[in-house]
């Protein structure tokens, strides 16, 4: 069943490793179609895996087809589907300076003009969990309200969007915004947007959230 859902998710997988933004089994991926969530399965590496590896599962996580073990984050997609009707898609990436500022507690703040409508204004730093537990889904979904990017303490980011293209560009904009923001920082004080910029910007993400 979802097919086509199924090879979406992979290639995502896929791109989400050519694209530098984990490594490995790294990182995670899934899909929400009504009841059901498509989602990958855990410890595959990206480039062994196969659509029989992809999982589907209901919205209490009981595997509904696949011979895997779900995602070990599929606590924190759940979460987030549960609280978040706008989002369709989730993808959970290790990219290096989303995590470096993750690692720092820094919240990513408004200083480029095409992110914010993308993200939704700031975006926050999610309370340390471990990985895998309902904690961790907690602190994700409260961080992300009102915006389609998180960064999680010491671990690395998560972005969510209508679909899973738009889930994984917007994962590619996160990382390469962290790396401006980390790179205005080695030289200077960054400047932010205009609080009114930023309010009108946060106002174009909520017309276009469910898009
Ligand atoms: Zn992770």
């Amino acid at each position: 069943m979802l097919e086509e859902k199924k090879k979406d998710l992979l290639d995502t997988c896929r791109k989400m490793e050519e694209l530098d933004l984990v490594v490995g089994s790294s990182g995670n991926v899934s899909v929400r179609d009504g009841d059901h969530v498509v989602i990958s399965p855990s410890s595959v590496h990206y480039t062994e895996m196969s659509l029989d590896d992809v999982m589907i599962i209901d919205m209490e996580g009981k595997v509904v087809e696949g011979h895997r073990n779900p995602s070990i984050e599929v606590q924190m997609h759940l979460e987030i589907y549960r609280n978040r009707e706008d989002v369709g898609a989730i993808v959970h990436t290790h990219s290096v300076y989303a995590s470096a500022l993750a690692v720092l507690g820094e919240p990513l703040p408004p200083i480029i003009d095409e992110v914010v409508p993308k993200t939704g204004g700031e975006v926050r730093v999610a309370e340390y969990a471990m990985p895998g537990t309902s904690e961790l889904g907690v602190n994700v979904s409260k961080a992300l309200d009102g915006r389609s990017a998180v960064l999680l303490a010491n671990h690395g980011a998560v972005c969510v969007g209508k679909t899973l293209k738009n889930a994984l560009r917007l994962s590619v904009l996160l990382e390469r915004a962290c790396k401006i923001y980390h790179l205005a920082k080695q030289v200077g004080t960054p400047n932010l947007l205009p609080e009114d910029v930023v309010e009108d910007e946060m106002d174009l993400w909520d017309l276009m959230k469910d898009h």
